[in-house]
């Protein structure tokens, strides 16, 4: 049985403690581009409509159309809400209800009774001048973000001054094959190594202008990384792109993952790479699509290669799959490069986040484990996520002090190590 007065010692305590979100969607200015994030919701379907409330909301039996964006924002919270009431059991809806409650004192569930006292609620917070900094700094003790280079805004107009760039672009990139030589091809043609070397080195000077201080790159599930020479590349691209077999395809991206790896060892970035996940769009659940957590038996080992191929770069893993939890965490500590990084899409729930932090507690060194990112498009949700995964921190705490593994002070310079000081020294922030 966990204690609840250490429980309740230990959760006031995070509560008081600075973080660093070292991943999210906020847009730093004042010219709000949905699609890209914002920094505050300017109405109440910005939070409502999360797109992980989405998926759940259509997969409850909302009809997706309810939710287009072309119907007014009143119409589509009242579509929503006889549907809302099918997913009060989830985590999603207890960060959503968290929101509410905190940060405007609105304690009931969301209804056909009460609904446009939260729309009016959301609409006058949006207009007070210092609310994006009021949830981040005084709510959430988020000291600084990070966030991709498409959120720049050349107006630097901020209501949150801390923030920093990672790239955005490569992540789709190596997402699929054909996805990275059309991405690619758009600023060089591409028919021989050189020519795949020039095109990633100008990508990346042209990404790098802007303030960027990390790259992302989302390496597929069934990766094979090949040690691959330039002319064995030179021979590929004389065949016809049609006739490219598996490998062919997986030696071209190795080739082309190796030069980013080497400009990223050269500007001393840290590397964010996402695994466990893929997106379909074969039928949309929420407005972007949806997509599926995978798995690979051989990713562990791929990592790990390439963590020992480029020693200078350092790997923040991300996952959307429990079942590279264990994998994840013991390449991290064999490979001094490589960490963990919070708890990713298909990850974000507390039965997972519990398991995650609590093997990574047990078997990594303390300077290995990043304990958040928000992946918020809101400063609501970078609140609303951040309480669920302070929530599950506090229990999984308070049981290792209990069994004895450490004190109650070292739990809590944990916390500060896991929140703030680790993303902070690993990004020069
Ligand atoms: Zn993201």
């Amino acid at each position: 049985m966990v204690s609840k007065e250490l429980l309740k010692r230990i959760t006031r305590k995070i509560e008081t403690m600075p973080v660093i979100d070292l991943h999210c969607h906020l847009n730093c200015g004042r010219v709000f581009k949905p699609k890209h994030g914002q920094l505050k919701a300017s109405n109440l379907t910005d939070i409502l409509f999360y797109h992980f409330v989405q998926a759940e909301l259509v997969s409850s039996g909302m009809p997706i159309e309810k939710l287009s964006e072309k119907i007014n924002p009143e119409e589509r919270v009242k579509n929503a809400l006889p549907y809302l009431k099918h997913i009060r059991n989830t985590s999603t809806y207890w960060s959503l209800r968290k929101i509410f409650s905190d940060l405007y004192g609105l304690k009931e569930d969301i209804t056909g009774k009460n609904w446009e006292i939260f729309y009016e609620k959301v609409l006058q917070s949006n207009q007070k001048k210092n609310w994006a900094e009021e949830v981040l700094l005084d709510k959430a003790k988020i000291k600084h973000f990070v966030t991709p280079v498409i959120n720049r805004n050349p107006k630097k107009n901020p209501e949150f001054a801390s923030f920093t760039y990672e790239s955005a672009g490569i992540y789709p990139a190596l997402f699929d094959f054909e996805d990275l030589f059309s991405h690619l091809q758009s600023l060089l043609k591409i028919k021989s190594a050189d020519s795949l070397k020039e095109a990633v080195n100008n990508f990346f000077k042209n990404m790098l202008k802007e303030e960027v201080s990390s790259i992302t790159t989302w390496i597929p599930c069934d990766f094979k990384f090949f040690e691959v020479k330039k002319n064995e590349i030179d021979t590929i691209f004389k065949k016809k792109k049609s006739s490219f077999s598996k490998i062919d395809k997986a030696k071209l991206l190795s080739f082309a993952l190796g030069q980013i790896l080497k400009c990223a060892s050269e500007k001393k970035f840290p590397v964010f790479m996402p695994i466990g996940a893929k997106v379909v769009n074969a039928y949309p659940i929420t407005q972007t699509g949806y997509s599926i957590s995978e798995f690979s038996s051989s990713i562990g080992k791929e990592i790990s290669l390439l963590a020992c191929r480029y020693p200078q770069v350092e790997f923040l893993m991300l996952s959307a799959t429990i079942n590279l939890c264990q994998e994840l965490a013991i390449v991290a500590k064999m490979c001094p490069n490589v960490y963990v990084m919070g708890y990713w899409w298909h990850c974000l729930y507390p039965t997972y986040i519990e398991r995650m932090l609590s093997e990574r507690l047990e078997i990594l060194p303390a300077n290995k484990i990043i304990g958040f990112f928000s992946d918020a498009y809101c400063v609501e949700w970078s609140y609303g996520k951040l309480s669920l995964i302070k929530k599950v921190l506090a229990k999984v705490l308070t049981e290792k002090v209990q069994e004895g593994y450490f004190s109650e002070d070292f739990a809590i310079e944990l916390v500060q190590k896991i929140l703030y000081e680790n993303p902070e020294r690993i990004f020069r922030i």
